[in-house]
C-alpha cells in the first residue's frame, strides 16, 4: 500500500476532552491518523498500525476540513498513530486551535519518504515553517520502557521550538533518571515537562510515590483523564 500526498489515512474521529498534558480536561475534537512508524511494546492504540486489528477510512483534505470547520469543538487534535505523517498544515481552518501529538520521531518541516513496518510506504512534501509557531505540538518520546530508542538530534529540534511541550509517560523511578538524561542532554525546559502513568486502570493512575518524585524532580504531573474516567475505552 502506498500512501501519497492528498490522501489521509484516518482510524477515528470522536469528541472527548483532552486527557493528559498542558491542557488536560479541554474539549476538544479528536482525529486520529492511521499509520504509525514506531511499534510500543505498550501502544494503546495498535489498532493504527498493527493491520490485522484495525479498521480505517480514506478522506481529503476538503472532506476534512469541512469537519473541523463543522464541529462545535474550537480545539482539534491531531493524534494517531502519528500524525506528522501527513500533510497536517493543509488542514488548518481559521478560528481552531490545533494540537499535533507526535512521538517527536518525524521533523515535520522536511519532506518524508518512509516504509512502515506492514510495508505502507509514505510519502509528503514538507510543511509549511509557520506550523511550528501556530500549532500546539505535544512532543512524547517513546522511553526505553517501550522499547525504542531517542533520536537526539529531533529531540534537540523540538527542544528549541516555543510550541513544544514534552509528555513523557513513565512506570517507575528509572524512567525518571532518562527523562533527567534526556533534558540535560537537549537542554529542555522543565516547566514544559508533562510526566503521566503508565497503565489502563483508574488504579494504575493513582500511585501517590511516583507523582511525589515527579514533583521533587520540577515536573508537571499529566493526570491521564480518559483513562481514569473511562478506563482503555476506544473513542474516549
Ligand atoms: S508512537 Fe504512539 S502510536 Fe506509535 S506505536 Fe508508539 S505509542 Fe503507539
Amino acid at each position: 500500500m502506498k500512501v501519497t500526498e492528498g490522501q489521509y489515512f484516518i482510524s477515528e474521529i470522536f469528541r472527548s476532552i483532552q486527557g493528559e498534558g498542558p491542557f488536560a480536561g479541554v474539549n476538544s475534537l479528536f482525529i486520529r491518523f492511521q499509520f504509525c512508524q514506531l511499534t510500543c511494546n505498550w501502544c494503546d492504540t495498535k489498532y493504527t498500525w498493527y493491520q490485522k486489528s484495525g479498521k480505517f477510512s480514506l478522506y481529503s483534505e476538503k472532506e476534512l476540513q469541512k469537519i473541523i470547520h463543522e464541529s462545535p469543538a474550537r480545539h482539534i487534535i491531531f493524534t494517531g498513530g502519528e500524525p506528522t505523517l501527513y500533510r497536517l498544515d493543509k488542514l488548518r481552518v481559521k478560528e481552531k486551535l490545533f494540537h499535533v501529538e507526535t512521538n517527536g520521531d518525524i521533523i515535520p518541516t522536511l519532506p518524508l519518504q518512509i516504509t512502515l513496518a506492514d510495508g505502507t510506504v509514505i510519502e509528503r512534501e514538507a510543511m509549511k515553517n509557520d506550523i511550528l509557531k501556530q500549532f500546539y505540538w505535544i512532543v512524547s518520546p517513546k522511553l526505553k520502557n517501550a522499547y525504542q530508542l531517542i533520536n537526539k538530534e529531533k529531540l534537540d529540534f523540538w527542544a528549541k521550538q516555543t510550541q513544544a511541550y514534552f509528555k513523557f509517560i513513565i512506570r517507575s523511578n528509572e524512567d525518571l533518571e532518562e527523562i533527567a538524561y534526556w533534558k540535560n542532554s537537549c537542554n529542555i525546559n522543565p516547566d514544559k515537562i508533562y510526566v503521566g502513568l503508565e497503565g489502563i486502570s483508574l488504579h494504575s493512575q493513582l500511585q501517590s510515590p511516583l507523582v511525589e518524585e515527579i514533583i521533587a524532580r520540577g515536573y508537571h504531573f499529566s493526570p491521564r483523564l480518559h483513562i481514569m474516567i473511562w478506563g482503555n475505552m476506544r473513542g474516549k
